[in-house]
């Protein structure tokens, strides 16, 4: 049977998403709080296709454009 992938901050919920390079995950809360690159510095052959990551940069567009409100 596949393991079921945790929230890396949440232990106790199923993750949403997962990193595949570090088999961790992220549930939906943090997803839609604080989605992070668990190695953002590190060169990673999986970011181009990333969930995570595109969530990470989404969120940021969004917060840019609100700020840029009024
Ligand atoms: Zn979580």
């Amino acid at each position: 049977m596949p393991e079921i992938s945790r929230c890396l901050n949440h232990p106790e919920r199923e993750a949403a998403l997962k990193c595949e390079k570090h088999g961790r995950g992220l549930c939906a809360r943090c997803l839609q709080e604080n989605p992070r690159c668990f190695d953002p510095e590190l060169y990673c052959k999986f970011r181009p296709q990333c969930l995570i990551h595109f969530q990470e940069k989404e969120l940021r567009r969004q917060a840019a454009r609100a700020g840029q409100a009024g």
